[in-house]
């Protein structure tokens, strides 16, 4: 299980800089730096709508992982010990990277 930090806090599962979810998956077959990477489970915290008071943050979670040109992939999922994810403000997905991938 990787370490994950996530200073992703538009994000309706981040609490304290962390994810509360018990999974996510990174988006990036053909990565081949930081910025093509993303976070696909990131949701967008629509004016707190979702927001609960029982959130409890995971410091560490299952990462499935589509950047297969990163050294810590290892058949899709993430062999890292631990890993970064940042893109505070972020509307979309796609404004959110893997600060931790690291190009073969
Ligand atoms: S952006 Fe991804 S890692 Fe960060 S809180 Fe959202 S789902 Fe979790
Ligand atoms: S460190 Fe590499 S393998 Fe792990 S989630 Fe980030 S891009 Fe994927």
């Amino acid at each position: 299980m990787t370490k994950l930090e996530c200073s992703v806090k538009t994000c309706v599962h981040n609490a304290d800089n962390c994810c509360c979810k018990a999974a996510i998956a990174v988006d990036g077959a053909k990565a081949k730096n930081v910025d093509d990477t993303c976070c696909a489970s990131f949701d967008e915290n629509r004016g707190g709508v979702f927001t609960n008071l029982f959130k409890t943050p995971e410091t560490r979670l299952e990462v499935a992982c589509d950047a297969v040109k990163c050294v810590y992939n290892e058949d899709q999922r993430c062999a890292a010990e631990h890993i970064s994810i940042s893109g505070n403000g972020a509307c979309d997905c796609t404004e959110t990277k893997c600060s931790t991938f690291k190009a073969q």
